[in-house]
């Protein structure tokens, strides 16, 4: 156990996405104390598997390695990957905060040359990619990982895969018996920036996600369009090579919905416009179909509507889909209610892009001591206990609203911090 005590004041921003990484740096910008914490082996969040984002249609990079290089050079801010919060006592102004930290099994010795992945003869199922393509046991989880170092998945090493990483690292770097470590912080308030999880579509029954692989999630053509991705930015079927000539985007897949999630992730039919984007970039001639019950383009983003509502050979169907039949010949038939006329209408496609909203992360997990979140997993902040939520751990939202939420936490937490 380490005790590493922070300064009279000290903030813990736990969540490292975009939303924490504001908070992180809005607070000790100021001058306050801030410890940085992320479950995964990397910063940067969901915002890190985007293709490009919206509005600018940029990649990720643009708006994250600002931020990473202000982390790097910031001493006011200590961050941790690879950690977790394993307890918290004491009170608002005063609390005693012990991390878990999980073994890396690479320490900081890596310079990240990559010599283990090109020896490790053993692979996992990408994880940043959502399970697409397969990498190697030793790994960097994606191009732009900050911090640069690679990660081991020990479990996944075959005796000989292990002798062989740990063989080919010059610089000692590789630790297979690298154990869980305890860190107790001591800190004034807590920002929860723990982000979302895509709604699991296995759970939408009539919607078959795991029936085909032609019925693919909305975070699924993220990663197919991203040049790093498991397709190298090529969007077709999955495990095929098959181009797209028709596809069809589900709005509102779980969401909206009592038995799934009840409320509207803001996102969603934004993304799918993207996404439009991306096919019409690859498919000049493919046939979009959107099923949807509202389509919810907010003040700015009303343009990027109008302009993709005037595709040709795009149609919208204003209806919720209620089934999905996979066809013998791996395409897949989307069955709707129109509306509008009332009628029943299906249409046959290469392939179905369910628009799965945002959970909360802490929904399935649970709350934390002390911290109350609603019916749906958001986090309600508690200015009192200086326990304080931000970004998409608050309120579903895209990039722009999350950090305008994750500044506000940022002042909220300077202000406990400083009573
Ligand atoms: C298909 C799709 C496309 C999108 N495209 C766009 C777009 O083009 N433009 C746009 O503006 N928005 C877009 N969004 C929304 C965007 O992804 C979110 O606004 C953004 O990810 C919110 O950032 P965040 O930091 O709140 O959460 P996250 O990105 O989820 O980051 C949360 C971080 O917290 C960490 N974490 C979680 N739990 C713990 C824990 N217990 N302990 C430690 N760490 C933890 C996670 O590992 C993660 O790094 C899209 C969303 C979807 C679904
Ligand atoms: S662990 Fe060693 S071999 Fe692997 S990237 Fe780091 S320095 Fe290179």
């Amino acid at each position: 156990m380490t005790d590493e005590q922070g300064t009279s004041g000290a903030i813990l921003v736990v969540g490292g996405g975009i939303s924490g990484l504001t908070s992180a740096l809005e607070a000790a910008e100021v001058g306050n104390d801030v410890f940085l914490i992320d479950k995964n082996p990397y910063f940067g969040g969901r915002v890190a598997q985007l293709n490009e984002y919206f509005p600018k249609m940029c990649p990720p990079s643009c708006g994250l390695e600002i931020n990473f290089r202000r982390i790097r050079d910031n001493r006011k801010i200590r961050t941790y990957t690879m950690a977790t919060v394993e307890s918290i006592s004491g009170g608002p102004g005063n609390y005693d905060v012990t991390l878990e930290i999980a073994p890396r099994y690479v320490n900081s010795n890596c310079t990240g040359c990559g010599d283990c992945t090109a020896a490790c003869p053993d692979e996992i199922d990408n994880p940043f990619n959502f399970g697409m393509n397969k990498c190697k046991a030793a790994y960097l989880p994606h191009e732009m990982a900050f911090p640069r170092r690679y990660v081991i998945a020990k479990d996944a090493l075959s005796a000989d895969g292990a002798a062989a990483v740990k063989d080919a690292c010059k610089y000692d770097a590789v630790d297979l018996d690298m154990q869980s470590e305890k860190v107790t912080l001591n800190v004034a308030s807590i920002i929860w920036a723990t982000g979302w999880t895509p709604y699991d579509a296995a759970k939408i029954d009539n919607l078959k996600f795991n029936e085909s692989n032609a019925i693919v999630t909305n975070m699924m053509v993220e990663r197919m369009a991203a040049p790093s991705g498991p397709t190298a930015g090529k969007i077709v079927v999955p495990g095929s090579d098959k181009e797209i000539e028709s596809i069809a985007f589900v709005q509102c897949a779980g969401s909206r919905d009592e038995n799934h999630l009840e409320f509207c992730s803001y996102v969603c039919c934004m993304a799918t416009f993207k996404q439009m984007n991306y096919i019409r970039e690859q498919y000049p001639e493919a046939k979009i179909y959107v099923y949807y019950i509202d389509l919810r383009t907010p003040g700015k983003y009303e343009k990027f509507r109008e302009k993709l509502m005037a595709d040709e050979n795009a149609t919208f169907i204003k209806g919720k889909v209620a089934d999905i039949n996979v066809e013998a010949d791996g395409t897949v038939t989307v069955i709707a209610e129109n509306a509008i006329t009332g009628n029943k209408v299906q249409q046959t496609v290469d392939m179905a892009v369910l628009a799965t909203g945002m959970q909360p992360e802490m929904a399935e997990g649970g709350a934390p001591a002390g911290l109350t979140l609603d019916s749906n997993g958001f986090v309600l902040s508690d200015l009192q206990k200086g326990l304080i939520g931000a970004g998409c751990a608050k309120k579903a939202a895209d990039v722009a609203t999350t950090t305008q939420s994750s500044t506000a936490a940022a002042l909220k937490a300077i202000q406990v911090s400083r009573r």
